[in-house]
């Protein structure tokens, strides 16, 4: 038995994060969280053209906080410069991937770069937030920057894969993740039906970037995903050519999900913690 298509998500309105990142929330833990597990939330950004900035202060988000899971920002076109509290940083561009685990907590700032903001451009992103097994929650924040050039591309016939972060064939991604996840970024060159090998017992979601892919009888645009069932062995679908997806899947995580803004765990009592932790300090700051 293959995975078969169990609903199209979608999200008609788009908000901004800070002035620098606009996107549609296509799913997030306000909603059926067992559903969507071991993700939490997915902001899709959709293409946007920047004027160059000569403010001298590029356009983002400032420092905010985070604790229980891990976020992983993924750059299509634009460029993406990150500080935080654990001396983390660093300036992803087209093809590159930053994973932040900020685990106990840790407080950070995503802003355009310099560069990028001052030329200004497309920009075009996707942000996923992970979630982390409540034996990880409070684990040291880590943070990896995942380059172009250190994503591994697998070739199928009628397109490729770079493989973030489980394995694709015989590829395997860069990414280091506390339970078994897939991240595929794919681009199919010719039109044609994709046979994609996907995990039994594995949440498993498409996103639609680029083109289009019809699956089960329906048609999936750009700025929507497909959810498949989590039984079943992989999954066939057709796709128009130059369709660009970003393939997910995870094994989930059977444990309650109590989010709150920008802390995901397990109990209410965690999130008031979370509060009075980040109140009083002890995530640290942004060295100046
Ligand atoms: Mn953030």
């Amino acid at each position: 038995m293959t995975k078969s298509l169990v609903e199209i998500m979608r999200a008609p309105h788009s908000h901004w994060v800070g002035d620098g990142f606009r996107v549609r929330s296509l799913f997030s833990y306000q909603g059926d969280t067992a559903a969507i597990s071991p993700f939490l939330l997915l902001d899709y950004g959709d293409p946007h053209f920047f004027a160059p900035n000569t403010s001298g202060q590029p356009r983002g988000v400032g420092q905010h906080p985070h604790r229980g899971f891990e976020t992983v920002t993924i750059v299509y076109d634009g460029e993406v410069s990150h500080r935080d509290s654990h001396g983390g940083g660093g300036t992803i561009g087209p093809g590159d991937v930053q994973w932040m685990t900020a685990g106990a907590g840790v407080v950070h700032e995503e802003f355009h770069s310099k560069a990028y903001s001052e030329k200004g451009g497309p920009f075009r992103m996707i942000q996923l937030w992970v979630n982390l097994p409540a034996k990880d929650k409070m684990v040291p924040p880590r943070y990896q920057a995942i380059l172009n050039s250190e994503i591994p591309v697998a070739s199928y016939e009628g397109g490729t894969a770079r493989v973030i972060a489980g394995e694709f064939g015989d590829s395997k991604g860069p990414a280091s993740t506390y339970t078994p996840i897939n991240i595929w970024d794919v681009q199919q060159s010719a039109e044609g039906e994709v046979a994609l090998d996907l995990p039994d017992g594995h949440t498993s979601m498409i996103v639609v970037l680029s083109g289009q892919i019809s699956l089960d009888g329906q048609k999936i645009s750009p700025a929507q995903i497909a959810r498949l069932t989590v039984e079943g062995e992989g999954v066939t679908l057709n796709a128009a050519a130059d369709t660009r997806l970003l393939v997910l899947t995870g094994e989930p995580i059977p444990e309650p999900v109590v989010g709150h803004g920008p802390f995901v765990m397990n109990t209410r009592e965690e999130i008031m913690t979370a509060f009075r932790d980040f109140q009083s300090g002890q995530f640290g700051g942004i060295p100046e």
